[in-house]
């Protein structure tokens, strides 16, 4: 079996992680457990959302902490981009590479953006154009790509129009996501396989949820098709306000324990990982969901 000897790990924490939180976080916490995750080893780093502020509370602080990234030669820091109003917001804090989101069912992008797919692959179009000419590079989230909350199943071609065209505008990358955890590895073999046969390998990153269990198994049956990007978020935090039953993202310490133990580089520390998770864990004042988490912080009490 051919399996790739590096990955590319995507921390979502910060945005992802965040947005769904109800507890107020401080922009010097996010900022902090943002320094941990540099200082972990973490390249790619989703740091917040330009959305609109009352959308989302948690996140009104986008500015700040856009304008007080720890700059490291090695790390990329992405931001959430709802439309040009958001796209005005993240230049004007520098941001270099910039994440839109759709997804593969129109139900799901109705009661979460207000918009049909093709409606938002039209509102992205200026977007796209504006970013790249500003020497912003896009990323594209296509969610619901296995299960949608509303529809049930998504077919396969449906995920590859969706992710074809946001290709078409000039994403550099479609992140092919499982937002409410409910894929298992037979649907990302048959979905990945799908868009293989149209669209690069480079240009697909997946994004799974551990609300069955299967995020772990969710990769793996990625790296056998040689997928290298994954999306995680220290300590599994996270959800999503409009999708049923969404519990966390997938925990980067499990992943991280999980290609360690394979052999396959991330350049990422495991305890540097749990240890940004405790800066969040503190101020929630709860258990995090992952089993790194749990198991070192119970070794610590023990
Ligand atoms: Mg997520």
């Amino acid at each position: 079996m051919n399996l790739p000897n590096k990955v590319t790990i995507v921390e979502v924490g910060p945005r992802d992680g965040l947005q769904n939180e109800p507890v107020p976080i401080a922009t010097e916490t996010k900022l902090a457990m943002i320094a941990k995750l540099v200082e972990a080893g973490v390249t790619h780093i989703e740091a917040t959302s330009f959305v609109h502020p009352q959308a989302i509370p948690q996140l009104a602080d986008a500015a700040e902490v856009a304008n007080q990234l720890p700059q490291h030669p090695n790390v990329i820091y992405s931001a959430l981009v709802p439309n040009e109003r958001g796209l005005d917001r993240a230049l004007e804090c520098g941001i270099k590479r910039i994440a839109l989101f759709t997804a593969a069912s129109d139900s799901f992008t109705k009661i979460n953006i207000n918009m049909t797919v093709d409606e938002s692959i039209k509102v992205f179009k200026p977007i796209v154009k504006r970013a790249l000419s500003a020497g912003v590079t896009v990323r594209g989230y296509v969610s619901t790509c296995f299960v949608c909350p509303y529809e049930g199943p998504i077919n396969e071609q449906r995920v590859l129009e969706v992710a074809k065209q946001l290709l078409d505008l000039g994403v550099d990358e479609v992140s092919i996501s499982d937002t409410i955890g409910a894929a298992v590895p037979t649907d990302v073999t048959r979905t990945v396989s799908h868009l293989l046969g149209s669209i690069p390998l480079e240009t697909i990153a997946l994004h799974f949820h551990d609300t069955y269990g299967c995020g772990l198994a969710n990769v793996y049956a990625g790296l056998q098709l040689g997928v290298t990007t994954y999306d995680s978020s220290a300590g599994g935090l996270g959800g999503c306000p409009y999708a049923p039953g969404a519990s966390g993202n997938l925990a980067t310490e499990d992943l991280v324990y999980m290609l360690d133990g394979m052999g396959i580089d991330t350049g990422i520390s495991l305890d540097r990982i749990v240890e940004a998770a405790d800066i969040i864990a503190k101020v929630l004042n709860k258990p995090l969901h992952s089993r790194q988490w749990q198991r070192i912080r119970s070794q610590c009490q023990a």
